[in-house]
């Protein structure tokens, strides 16, 4: 069975996240989704809201994939699933140079597991977590952006 890891904050999942999931399970068979925090950032979801939200928007795809929070070394999530490639999505050249070094850096850590880069639908190019975050904040709407449950649990977020 091939397998992969999708490693994100997902705070919160938005449809360029989905897209690269569904990609994804093209070519594998199980997809392991680990959430994680993101040390620079302080997230506006729970880990338990943004595991909650990956699961209720992936529904369909329930057999094929496992989300649950992480939050040691991804290459030790990866090596504890027995898989060895780690799934990143590429909206830009602007998320190039980071994904590069991360890439490389966990190369030398550990040689076996491959990173590969999957790219968006060019619809979603510009679509981020924060942006959407930025949009909900001042009330404006992201239907199309983000999956139903996403956008209800913004809405409570930034309720006037
Ligand atoms: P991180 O903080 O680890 O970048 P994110 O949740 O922001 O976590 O993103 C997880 C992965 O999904 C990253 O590989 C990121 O590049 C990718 N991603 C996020 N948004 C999009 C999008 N709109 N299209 C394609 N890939 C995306």
């Amino acid at each position: 069975m091939k397998t992969a890891v999708y490693p994100g904050t997902f705070d919160p999942v938005t449809y360029g996240h989905t897209d690269i999931i569904e990609r994804a399970l093209k070519i594998f068979d199980k997809l392991y989704i680990v959430v994680a925090d993101n040390p620079q950032k302080a997230a506006t979801f729970t880990k338990n809201e943004r595991v909650a939200m990956l699961k209720d928007s992936l529904k369909k795809h329930n057999s094929s994939i496992e989300v649950e929070y992480y939050d040691g070394l991804l290459l030790d999530y990866v090596k504890s699933k027995k898989s060895s490639v780690i799934v990143r999505g590429l909206r830009a050249i602007s998320d190039f140079e980071f994904e590069f070094s991360r890439a490389l850096l966990s190369r030398e850590l550990e040689k076996y597991i491959e990173t590969i880069f999957l790219m968006t639908k060019d619809d979603y190019a510009f679509l981020s977590s924060s942006i959407v975050k930025e949009i909900a904040m001042f009330h404006g709407s992201v239907r199309g952006f983000v999956p139903e449950v996403v956008e209800r649990k913004l809405k409570e977020k930034f309720r006037k």
